[in-house]
């Protein structure tokens, strides 16, 4: 038997239309937990988001560039099979309230058929972040509100320009 074990490898799913604080408290976390944890936007074609794609990456990148083994992608295919290229066997979720788990285990039963040997892995929302949600921080920003309690400050400008900017 080698003593040699494989890296615990991840994939973190979502639309991050735009990420905010409870987006960033799940990479963090996950980032501790996994040797490489992958970000992946999702691009899905019948999904309306505000922000492109190049924007969504890039202010993932801006926001979790202090985690050494974070790295930011997107992908349209389907997660498992993304995971799978990843050589990742856990997709991690991020679970707010009771709202959100309906959903979620139908995806992850869901992921589970398609791909049995990947794993859904949820991480509980952190206590400050359990009502936050990208819908929130749109519908703030529209009012002029103060970002720095929904989104990492390094994005805050540009969502407020381009709300501006939207009229
Ligand atoms: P999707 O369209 O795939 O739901 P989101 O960007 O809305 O993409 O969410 C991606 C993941 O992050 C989901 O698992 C969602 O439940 C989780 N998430 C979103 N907001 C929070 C938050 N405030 N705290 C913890 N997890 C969150």
């Amino acid at each position: 038997m080698s003593g040699e074990t494989s890296p615990k490898i991840a994939v973190y799913p979502g639309s991050f239309d735009p990420i905010t604080l409870g987006h960033l408290n799940i990479i963090r976390r996950a980032s501790r937990i996994f040797d490489k944890v992958y970000v992946c936007v999702m691009v899905n074609s019948a999904k309306k988001y505000m922000f492109s794609l190049e924007e969504r990456l890039d202010f993932i990148s801006r926001a979790a560039c202090r985690f050494q083994n974070v790295e930011v992608e997107h992908s349209e295919k389907l997660v498992v099979e993304y995971a799978k290229e990843k050589n990742a066997n856990v997709i991690i979720r991020g679970l707010r309230a009771v709202s959100d788990f309906d959903s979620e285990f139908q995806m992850a039963l869901t992921n589970s058929k398609i791909e049995p040997s990947v794993e859904t892995m949820f991480l509980a929302s952190g206590e400050s972040y359990t009502y936050l949600s990208s819908t929130v921080v749109k519908e703030m920003a529209k009012y002029g509100a103060d970002l720095g309690k929904f989104v990492p400050w390094e994005i805050i400008d540009d969502i407020e320009k381009k709300i501006k900017n939207r009229g």
